[in-house]
């Protein structure tokens, strides 16, 4: 652990402490609209809950932003002090391209895709396959494991129950294709986001199941061919009802928080809602709802139904790695649209990589690249954890890492360390440097020279338009002298260290 730096000066490094001092912890709860002071049910440790992808095609970029948001989140917990209980599940059947249980089965036609014989065998062989891909891209994009990624087939027992329970004490009725949730038993449906639901009646269309009471009632078990047995028929869970079924098997009935995007507000939060208080009669289900905005490409919805979504690995064959991914992400805040392009993907590029550089350099020069004799700066520190804390504010949080790397009144190894304090929650991987890195790392861009060098260099360019050869020599010498080389290259100068 590094060492923390007293206001009161450098001098008293030997201040040290070994835990992050309390800070209130602020997070804006989807259910009442507003950036509430976050207190668990239980003072030390948190349950969250995140709705994860379904697993017939590789995530998108724009799935990846819940993940990071979810995960910066988590960090920040723990930051504050709290151990987390973290459920990411995985749907591994039935989600249907309508969240109103309407339209295709899409991971039904990633088993048609395959080829393959249709049964419930080869449907979990090629979930399995993006099911792992999704875990490797959690990793690539510096995400924490979740204390349990639960697969939606692996817990059908657990939905079954829960339907059985509900159906039980009369929150349900029977249409031709499945069981179904009657949103007027729950008078409560549709207070998550405030969803009209006069409106949604009105606005329904004429192909939705004409047996469904109101349309927003929902599907807790689809009849079908392919699926599992049960006491209604063979068939198979709704969406909504797995992920109450697993967050009640891996974190309890009553959960502190759940994340997911903002498309899940209006259906399939406020199904899970009504599922839980009505099998449970216990409120809340969820104390804090937290939802991530969308990522739009070139100012258009990405959708992997659509299929227009670009991948971390398509990223990857274009020469940017996740973590630079994650790095534009976090200058946004996760309540804020984002349109991705790839000049701003450049421009996160160069950044992390300059932060990097600051950092491999900081730790290096005082402790053979540890870190250890490096002190956390108070001061910047306070200021971080007023931003995260005040929800998750990482643009905030990033643009004082540049004050940091600017402000001179501290000595680098320190602000090295104070960097990669932070890191704890910004997950960069800020000291992990690629050998491809490394061969670049002494390059330095001219901004970040001294003035006095900045000014020998443009000097030396001025002497070299003149063809002043001698001059422009001398110059190099005095850049030499002040612990730079200078490289002219076809793509002009290049300056690195001595
Ligand atoms: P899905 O697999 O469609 O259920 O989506 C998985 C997660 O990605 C959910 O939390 C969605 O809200 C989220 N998501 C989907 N598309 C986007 C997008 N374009 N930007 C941000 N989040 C998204
Ligand atoms: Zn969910």
């Amino acid at each position: 652990m590094v060492a923390f730096l007293s206001r009161a000066g450098r001098d008293t490094k030997q201040k040290q402490r070994s835990q992050t001092p309390s800070l209130p912890l602020f997070l804006c709860n989807t259910l009442s609209d507003l950036t509430e002071h976050f207190e668990p049910r239980n003072s030390s440790s948190v349950t969250m809950y995140t709705c994860g992808p379904t697993v017939y095609d590789y995530v998108h970029i724009g799935n990846m932003r819940a993940y990071v948001f979810a995960d910066i989140l988590k960090r920040t917990l723990g930051y504050n002090g709290f151990a987390v209980n973290h459920t990411i599940n995985i749907t591994d059947f039935g989600h249907l391209t309508d969240d109103a249980d309407a339209g295709e089965d899409k991971v039904m036609l990633a088993l048609q895709r395959s080829g393959k014989p249709i049964n419930l065998e080869n449907m979990r062989a090629v979930t399995s396959v993006f099911a792992e891909a999704f875990k490797e891209d959690m990793d690539a994009i510096g995400n924490l494991p979740p204390s349990q990624y639960t697969r939606a087939s692996d817990y059908v027992g657990e939905q079954i129950a829960l339907i059985r329970t509900l159906v039980e004490k009369g929150y349900t009725y029977r249409t031709r294709d499945g069981i179904y949730f009657d949103i007027s038993r729950f008078p409560a449906y549709g207070r998550l986001g405030n969803i009209n639901l006069a409106a949604q009646k009105e606005g329904a269309r004429i192909e939705t199941n004409p047996e469904k009471k109101h349309p927003a009632d929902f599907a807790l078990w689809k009849f079908g061919e392919l699926g599992w047995d049960s006491v209604w028929g063979k068939g198979f869970p709704g969406w909504h009802i797995e992920c109450t079924a697993m967050a009640f098997a891996t974190l309890g009935k009553q959960i502190d928080i759940h994340t997911g995007g903002i498309d899940h507000i209006a259906t399939h939060h406020n199904g899970e809602i009504a599922q839980a208080e009505s099998a449970t009669g216990k409120s809340p289900y969820v104390r804090y709802w937290m939802h991530g905005e969308f990522i739009t490409i070139d100012a258009t919805k990405i959708s992997k139904s659509l299929r227009n979504g670009i991948t971390l690995r398509q990223l990857r064959d274009r020469g940017y790695s996740p973590l630079e991914y994650r790095y534009w992400l976090l200058t946004g805040h996760y309540k804020s649209p984002m349109n991705f392009t790839f000049e701003a993907l450049d421009g996160a590029k160069q950044a992390l990589f300059r932060l990097k550089r600051f950092v491999v350099e900081g730790c290096a020069r005082e402790s053979g690249g540890t870190c250890a004799d490096g002190v956390v700066i108070e001061s910047y520190r306070e200021q971080f954890h007023h931003a995260i804390n005040n929800n998750l504010d990482t643009p905030r949080a990033l643009a004082l890492i540049w004050e940091l790397v600017k402000d001179t009144k501290y000595p680098l190894p320190d602000k090295a360390a104070t960097i990669k304090h932070f890191d704890a929650v910004f997950g960069l991987r800020v000291s992990d440097i690629s050998e491809n890195e490394m061969r670049s790392l002494n390059v330095i861009e001219v901004s970040d020279l001294p003035d006095e060098v900045q000014k020998l260099l443009s000097e030396r360019e001025h002497a070299r338009k003149r063809k002043d050869w001698d001059g422009a020599d001398a110059l190099r010498e005095a850049i030499n002298l002040k612990g730079y080389l200078v490289e002219d290259t076809p793509k002009g100068v290049r300056v690195t260290k001595a």
